[in-house]
Parts: structure tokens; C-alpha cells; sequence
């Protein structure tokens, strides 16, 4: 089955995306008149959808903004880019891709047991920025979706003894890109779902940890699975933690008031 745009207005989740991203992007003013956004576009069910909703909105939005997509190629071998560019060409949308030669450094400095992902992952997010400033775009969005944040902040609690999650919106520490999160409110069950009936062309990004979660992140997946059962809200009550913060009942004393 092929992708057809037109298909989109009949689909369900699609309108509740729409609804979804339209809270996030009032409740944390993602996107601004006159913005220009660099979307980060992996081949992935994330950020492709990241990307439709972003090309809806600006469809539809009273504000005026830009949006080009941008892939960066670490170059594992058979990831096809050229699948990636049809696709995103094909929605009328600006696409790069940047070659990189991260696979190469990757398999040279990764420390034994070290996780593959954070370091592929810190290396692209810096050569996104740079794309970012080099194509004039002031915001990079990201497709994180709501369990990407209820996971990290489980995750950073279990593993660093820290109380964060993720940001919605962000300065970048080059100081000058602003990373906007979108897909806050969207749960990653109902991307997978919208994904195949939306039949994205998702390609696999051939590294060697392709569709393997990071052990310690799947361990928060399965963990949350369980509690569902008993819990069926848990995720929705963790999400709405983070924007319920009592920093008087915490231990840190930086946010001590009084
Ligand atoms: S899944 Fe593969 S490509 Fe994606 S961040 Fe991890 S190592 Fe990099």
C-alpha cells in the first residue's frame, strides 16, 4: 500500500494528532511567526510523522513558518537515504542529506559496553545544529513522543539519581537553536498504529542496534507494560507530573523558597 496524502484527513489518529500537537505548540509556544524549522528526519515512524503534523500545521496555522527537512547519514551501510528523499520530496518539502562518517568514529572511540546509541546519537544531534544554522533555521524539532519522555524521566531517577525528563522547548547549548519536542502529548502506540496505516515508507537505519531499544530503556518500557495492567492511567498521571512540580516537597536545596 502506498502513501496518499489525502488519506490523512479521513484517518483518526491523525485528527487527534493534529489536536495533540496543537496543545503542545500552545502550551509551550513551539512555533513562532516568521520561524524557519529544520525537522530532524531519520527514516523513522517518530519523525516522520513529526514531519506531516509540522507540514499540517503549517498548512492551517495563522502564523507563517518554514519547515526543511534534514537526515543525517552515519553511514551504516545500506540505509536508504534514497527512500527517506522520495518520500519527503514527494510532501513538496525542502530535504537534505548530510553524509557523515560517524559509523567510522563510532566503531573507533566507543568504549567497551558503552551505549551505541547515546554516542551515535550525540554526534548527530551536533551535526543537526549545524545544519540547522547552516540552512538559517532558529528551531530544530524532534520526534519524541510521550513515552520518550516518560521513560527518561524514569530512567534518570533509576540510573543518575536525577529528578528531569525532557524539555519541550530549549535553548541548545550552542545558544542559538531552539529544540522543540512536538510530538509531546502523542503516545508511541498510536504512531506505530497511524505508521502502518498511514503505510510510511519507514526504513531501517542499519546501524548495528537498529530496533533494539538500549537494554536500560527497554527495561523502563516493560516495567511501565506491567504496571498498565494494574495502572491503566500511569503514563498519562508520570506525563502530567512534569508539568505539577513542587519544588518546596523536594530535597533540592537550590530550589529552596522560604
Ligand atoms: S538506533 Fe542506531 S542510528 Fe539510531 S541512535 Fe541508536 S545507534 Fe544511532
Amino acid at each position: 500500500m502506498a502513501f496518499v496524502r489525502d488519506n490523512l484527513k479521513e484517518n483518526r489518529l491523525f485528527r487527534k494528532f493534529r489536536h495533540e500537537v496543537g496543545r503542545a505548540v500552545a502550551d509551550f509556544s513551539l512555533i513562532e511567526e516568521g520561524d524557519r524549522v529544520a525537522v530532524a528526519v531519520s527514516g523513522g515512524k517518530d519523525s516522520y510523522t513529526l514531519l506531516l503534523l509540522l507540514d499540517e500545521l503549517r498548512r492551517r496555522a495563522p502564523v507563517d513558518f518554514e519547515i526543511v527537512a534534514l537526515t543525517v547519514d552515519s553511514g551504516y551501510r545500506g540505509f536508504r537515504t534514497d527512500i527517506i528523499e522520495s518520500f519527503v520530496t514527494s510532501l513538496g518539502i525542502r530535504c537534505h542529506i548530510e553524509k557523515t562518517n560517524h559509523f567510522e568514529i563510532i566503531s573507533e572511540k566507543r568504549r567497551e559496553g558503552s551505549s551505541y546509541c547515546s554516542f551515535c546519537a550525540r554526534l548527530k544531534r551536533g551535526v543537526l545544529y549545524g545544519l540547522a544554522d547552516r540552512f538559517g533555521c532558529n528551531k530544530l524539532a524532534l520526534g519524541h513522543h510521550s513515552d520518550d519522555f516518560i521513560e527518561t524521566l524514569l530512567l534518570n531517577q533509576f540510573f543518575v539519581g536525577s529528578l528531569k525528563a525532557m524539555s519541550a522547548r530549549m535553548l541548545a547549548d550552542n545558544g542559538e537553536t531552539t529544540v522543540i519536542r512536538p510530538l509531546v502529548y502523542v503516545s508511541e502506540a498510536d504512531i506505530r498504529t497511524f505508521a502502518r496505516e498511514a503505510a510510511l515508507p519507514v526504513v531501517c537505519c542499519c546501524c548495528p542496534v537498529c530496533g533494539t531499544a538500549d537494554v536500560q530503556r527497554k527495561r523502563m518500557k516493560t516495567l511501565l507494560t506491567e504496571l498498565e495492567k494494574d495502572i491503566p492511567h500511569i503514563k498519562s498521571s508520570l506525563l502530567r507530573a512534569l508539568s505539577n512540580v513542587h519544588p518546596r516537597h523536594l530535597l533540592d536545596s537550590s530550589l529552596r523558597n522560604g
